[in-house]
């Protein structure tokens, strides 16, 4: 399925609606460079959850979780991820199979530990398009 957005607000909209319709224990992997909204895309989620509070990219901590939803919201960023064991440490299995959904910037970099079963998500620019433009693709995957 692709979308195309024009404005952070359709990127929340979108987010939104997808939060709206997860399930617990679903893993999403959100991809796409620094600065094209993933963390509008989360913070739409989030609100989609019902999450009240502030959500932001946890660059420096990897993992934000957030209880205050219809269920738990596990937020990874593992942006500045040395290696692969710091998602163990971390305790990523109690996430990806626990009691809520899992959101997960750039996933190629732990794609190791991924669950076969995940919806990817890519967002792009196209400055063709406009500064504001974004394109995107949301693909249920199972397997690789
Ligand atoms: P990332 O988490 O991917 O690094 P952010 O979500 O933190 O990126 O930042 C995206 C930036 O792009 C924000 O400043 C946002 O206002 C801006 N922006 C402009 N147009 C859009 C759009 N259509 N969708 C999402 N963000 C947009
Ligand atoms: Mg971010």
């Amino acid at each position: 399925m692709v979308y195309e957005t024009e404005k952070p607000e359709e990127t929340f909209e979108l987010g939104k609606k997808m939060g709206a319709k997860a399930k617990k224990g679903e893993v999403y992997c959100l991809e796409g460079d620094l600065g094209v909204g993933k963390t509008v895309f989360t913070q739409g989620f989030a609100s989609g959850l019902g999450i009240s509070g502030p959500v932001n990219s946890p660059t420096f901590t990897i993992l934000q979780q957030y209880e205050d939803g219809r269920m738990p919201l596990y937020h990874f960023d593992v942006y500045r991820i040395g290696d692969v064991e710091e998602m163990e440490e971390i305790g990523y299995e109690d996430c990806f199979y626990g009691e809520g959904v899992s959101l997960i910037e750039w996933p190629s970099l732990v794609k190791e530990i991924l669950p076969e079963e995940a919806v990817w998500i890519k967002i792009e620019k196209d400055l063709g398009k406009g500064f504001d433009y974004r394109k995107i693709t949301v693909e249920e995957r199972q397997g690789t």
